[in-house]
């Protein structure tokens, strides 16, 4: 068998994460639809938006290192999004939604976090200075939004979710 490299490894998880933001990009309209604050539906479209454009920033990256733009099945992904689809049916009209939501989303931000910095490392490594920029803008975005998570948690969320 051919021995596998970085390039193998970088392909193999920009194929992961390729697979997740599709997933996600389909569920943040249904948490927007879920959250009760306006506050926290705007954040989930804002990002719904930026989540679009990190699909095609991947593409991209593919065209880049001239591989298909294919998914592989990520089961990490589908695992916290299902868990966010739990919390939202078991919090729906409850006071803390919001802050189950928020909590949610940022298990979903902390995943691509990890994923966008090693990719961009490795993008690095390999001497591919252009996809190492894509992909940092891309861990820009995804950091901002978990700040703006942990704001909105901060600003409400949490505090609503205490009211008996
Ligand atoms: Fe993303
Ligand atoms: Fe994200």
């Amino acid at each position: 068998m051919a021995d596998k490299t970085l390039n193998d490894l970088f392909y193999d998880m920009l194929k992961d994460i390729y697979y997740a933001e599709r997933k996600i990009v389909k569920a943040l309209p249904k948490m927007a639809r879920g959250a009760q604050a306006e506050e926290v539906k705007a954040a989930f479209k804002k990002h719904q938006d930026e989540t679009q454009g990190h699909i095609e920033r991947l593409q991209e990256v593919f065209e880049l290192v001239g591989k298909r733009a294919v998914g592989k099945t990520c089961p990490a992904i589908d695992g916290i999004l299902e868990e966010g689809e739990e919390m939202l049916d078991e919090f729906k009209g409850m006071a803390a939604l919001d802050a189950a939501l928020v909590a949610a989303a940022q298990a979903v931000e902390h995943y691509e976090i990890a994923r966008y910095g090693t990719l961009k490392r490795w993008a690095e490594t390999l001497g591919m200075a252009d996809a190492a920029k894509l992909l940092d803008q891309t861990l820009q975005e995804e950091g901002a939004t978990d700040e703006a998570l942990s704001a909105l948690a901060d600003s409400g969320a949490n505090e609503r979710a205490l009211a008996a």
